[in-house]
């Protein structure tokens, strides 16, 4: 798979399901992958990329956004609350908003410094243990609280288990934003992005389908 195959089947599905020319937009995931491969596809001109861990963000991002214009990188992975300052210097949208310490200490950021994020809660429609996010039943209210804190809410994000069919879990997001009067869906990665688009994903994070399999995974 390349950027431009990645970018033509984003296309066909939003034609085959009815969405907007252009109304979903390509996160290229570029964790842990090495730099010469992330300027590979900078120079193909995508401007939009993910990153799951501040400190690694922080070590190639600063660099690349000198060298190419118009760069926004989103921060798609769980954000420890001593780090927020730093994800705030360095993302321009952040997907992983999964408590209301976290959504604190972002309204008191976005008080000094006179800007934020913009920002998704992460939603963890599968209610699994080991994994971040808002559980379903708790959604609205914490949309609710983030609004109150003027936060820029955006939209849902979410994981779905490994090991459940991902309708489910996309299906189940979209109708948690929707009653919450929230047009961004965050959801889909390399070996199910075109069905997230089939149920009204507005950000599809893809990796390895673009950058090909990681060196390792992040646990
Ligand atoms: C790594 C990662 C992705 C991309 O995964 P691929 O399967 O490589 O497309 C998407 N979302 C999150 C939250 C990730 O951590």
């Amino acid at each position: 798979m390349s950027l431009s195959e990645i970018t033509a089947q984003i296309r066909a599905a939003e034609k085959r399901y009815d969405r907007a020319p252009g109304s979903v937009e390509l996160i290229a995931v570029s964790k842990v992958q090495p730099n010469e491969r992330v300027q590979d596809v900078l120079e193909q001109g995508h401007t939009v990329f993910g990153e799951n861990r501040v400190q690694e963000a922080a070590g190639k991002w600063p660099e690349f956004k000198d060298q190419f214009k118009d760069i926004s990188v989103h921060l798609i992975g769980p954000l420890q609350t001593n780090k927020a300052r730093q994800a705030f210097d360095l993302f321009d949208v952040i997907h992983s908003l999964d408590r209301p310490k976290l959504a604190q200490t972002f309204a008191r950021l976005a008080q000094e410094t006179g800007a934020c994020p913009d920002l998704f809660v992460q939603v963890n429609t599968g209610e699994e243990e080991q994994k971040a996010g808002i559980h379903p039943k708790d959604a609205d209210a914490f949309v609710a609280e983030c609004r109150r804190l003027d936060l820029p809410i955006k939209g849902l994000m979410c994981i779905p288990p490994v090991d459940e069919e991902a309708s489910l879990h996309f299906a189940l997001l979209a109708k948690i934003a929707n009653r919450n009067g929230l047009s961004g869906l965050s959801m889909g990665m390399s070996g199910d992005f075109e069905k997230a688009i089939s149920f009204g994903a507005t950000h599809v994070r893809v990796g390895s389908a673009i950058f090909g399999q990681r060196a390792y995974e992040l646990g």
